[in-house]
């Protein structure tokens, strides 16, 4: 089942030198899915959630939240729940009055806010908190409290905008896959924004990646991260390994020399993508020099400079591994390279 669907929606800013903040978007979001929208800065991101929250018109097409069109529905009354990045949380009340706020508005009698209150003390981690002072709190529990009170009115949608961005980075990192089970445990929508494209892939069912207020592409976070759409979605997720290449067969020929292709691939002249574990240390073949080598925990990836074409990034295992100023030799595996589609022209 649909829950929100836009269609065709397009914003344009009066006065606006650039392009459409958003031009004719198309996205759908299933009841229980959890969406990521994921992009650079500028991209139309915030532009999205406002629409479909009701704080910005659109220029052209519709948002519609369980078949309806929310055209003429005010914002408070659409049952979407808005978390945003300052989360704003009201700084002379206690946790208690902060998360029955919208109980409250909604008319909601003492007794019953205070039992859901506790209820969603409970459920983000923060029980019995209610008489606390905002200001007592550390950033991870305003965001928690935040988050409660978010929830508090049942919203048949939750958006989330940055919802971690003041975090650092560890905590966010717990937070999201606390809050990834969260959603699940209670069936949550939720359309979230963010520029952290590790936050969008842990937390989300399906991504979608904009670029200059279009969808770059929609996927699952396996989907987008094994067959990104365009060198733009490639180098964005931090992909470096990009280059032109001319496809014949199952080999494409490269400044790194000759690479495998996975059967199938575009022939012709295409741009190749090669992830970074697709660059395998070797006896035999394109001759590196190791300019740079960073521990990441699981392994290590290592900056080559070829004896033809751009810079690599090679990931290898940790035992073994060279050491900067080494010379190395690199073979391609196919199965990690991907001949990327011709992005659209605007
Ligand atoms: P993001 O959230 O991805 O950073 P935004 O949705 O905030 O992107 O912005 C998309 C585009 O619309 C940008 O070019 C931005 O400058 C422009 N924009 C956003 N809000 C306004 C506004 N109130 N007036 C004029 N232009 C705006």
């Amino acid at each position: 089942m649909t829950l929100l669907q836009l269609e065709g929606v397009s914003v344009r800013f009066a006065g606006s030198t650039a392009g459409n903040a958003l031009d004719r978007v198309d996205l759908a979001v299933a009841e229980h899915e959890i969406v990521c929208v994921l992009g650079p800065s500028g991209s139309g991101k915030s532009t999205l959630l406002r629409v479909v929250a009701g704080l910005q018109q659109v220029s052209g097409g519709r948002v519609l939240l369980g078949g309806a069109d929310q055209a003429a529905v005010p914002v408070h009354r659409r049952g979407v729940g808005l978390m945003f990045q300052d989360h704003q949380l009201f700084p002379h009340r206690d946790v208690g009055a902060n998360v029955s706020f919208g109980l409250r508005m909604r008319g909601e009698g003492r007794t019953a806010c205070t039992a859901r209150v506790a209820e969603l003390l409970d459920l983000v981690g923060l029980p019995g908190a209610q008489g606390r002072a905002v200001a007592s709190l550390s950033g991870g529990e305003q965001q928690r409290v935040a988050l409660a009170r978010a929830l508090a009115p049942s919203p048949r949608l939750l958006m989330l905008d940055e919802p971690l961005g003041q975090l650092d980075r560890g905590l966010r990192e717990r937070l999201v896959v606390e809050l990834r089970g969260l959603f699940i445990r209670l069936g949550t929508t939720v359309l979230a924004v963010t520029h952290d494209q590790g936050e969008a892939f842990a937390l989300a069912d399906r991504v979608v990646v904009m670029r200059d207020g279009r969808i770059a592409q929609a996927g699952t976070p396996l989907e987008v991260w094994q067959r990104p759409a365009s060198e733009f979605v490639a180098r964005f997720l931090g992909f470096e390994n990009v280059v032109p290449a001319d496809v014949s067969g199952e080999w494409a020929t490269t400044a790194w020399g000759k690479v495998p292709v996975p059967a199938g691939s575009p022939q012709g002249g295409q741009r190749l993508l090669v992830r970074p574990a697709g660059v395998v240390l070797g006896a035999a073949g394109l001759r590196c020099e190791v300019v740079s080598r960073t521990f990441r925990g699981t392994h290590v990836t290592l900056g080559l400079r070829p004896s033809s074409g751009p810079p690599l990034e090679a990931e290898c295992a940790l035992a073994g591994a060279p050491a900067a100023g080494d010379a190395v030799e690199v073979t391609f595996t196919p199965d990690e390279v991907v001949v990327l589609p011709r992005e659209e022209g605007p």
